[in-house]
């Protein structure tokens, strides 16, 4: 059974869809199996993938607004090697359609749950706000990875993402958790970056992935050729540090489930 991850931070360039794209990638290299769900209409990681999000017949619009399941909507999409949910701007208007619905906040759920047998991780990209396509994703998700910059304001902006996740387990998802911290775009020789990523050990303690994704221009020009850095450059210091945190990420989970089958 999938465990469904939500790539999120309200800050827009952080490296969600970057992260989203780059992750599903390593993540299938080791053999698992990956859906990537595009919810926002930006339709940057539909594009990222490889899938023109112009050229798509449907997508997250006809999942949110019951035109059509699930299964209908992915496409495999071999070059990058997972499955895609795409979207593009036509999910605007799904939020629109869906603003008087009752369980509105919901939609997303259920339509996963058809399908989440098929899958080991789903990644769900959110858009850069806190809209009712975030909502869905929140309310669809077991728990958020949070790209982050090590950056003055980035704790502030930190301590806002915490509030909403409290809000959501109030409301729609009381068993969200937080998956984990990922540092991106990580300059080491910045000692602001250091200080930062200091603070965040002090208050998220191993919730702060090891592995940190480097600034690495190959990670920028992958999207325009609709590839994953694994696929565009293998050897480059971005492919090989999201396989570091695909490996990392995988490792978690599955001492997580050996520590619950001692518990047991
Ligand atoms: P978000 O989805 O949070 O808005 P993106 O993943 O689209 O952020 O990243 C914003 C921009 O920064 C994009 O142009 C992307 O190619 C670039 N970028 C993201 N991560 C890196 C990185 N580690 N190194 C270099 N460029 C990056
Ligand atoms: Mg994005």
């Amino acid at each position: 059974m999938a465990r469904v991850i939500a790539v999120t931070n309200q800050k827009g360039g952080v490296g969600k869809t970057t992260t989203c794209v780059n992750l599903a990638a390593s993540l299938s290299a080791t053999k698992r199996r990956v859906l990537l769900v595009d919810m926002d209409p930006q339709g940057n990681a539909t594009m990222g993938s490889g899938v023109d999000k112009n050229g798509v017949e449907l997508s997250g619009y006809d999942v949110l607004t019951k035109r059509a399941g699930a299964d209908e909507v992915i496409v495999s999409v071999e070059n990058s090697g997972f499955d895609l949910l795409p979207a593009n701007g036509d999910l605007t208007a799904a939020e629109v359609e869906l603003m008087n619905e009752i369980g509105r906040e919901h939609r997303l759920r259920l339509c996963l749950n058809a399908i989440r047998e098929n899958y080991d991780y789903i990644l769900i990209d959110c858009p850069p706000s806190l809209n009712l396509l975030t909502v869905n994703a929140l309310s669809a998700a077991d728990s958020v990875l949070i790209p982050m910059q090590c950056e003055y304001y980035a704790l502030e902006g930190l301590a806002a993402l915490m509030n909403t996740i409290e809000q959501i387990q109030e409301t729609v998802n009381p068993d969200l958790q937080v998956e984990g911290i990922l540092r991106t775009m990580y300059d080491p020789r910045n000692s602001l970056t250091l200080d930062v990523s200091g603070q965040l050990s002090e208050y998220f303690g191993d919730k702060v992935y090891k592995a940190v994704i480097p600034r690495n221009v190959r990670l920028a020009e992958a999207p325009s050729y609709g590839l994953p850095a694994l696929k565009y450059d293998r050897a480059s210091k971005g492919a090989v540090a999201y396989l570091a945190l695909a490996g990392e990420m995988v490792r978690r989970h599955s001492s997580q489930k050996t520590a619950g089958s001692v518990a047991v």
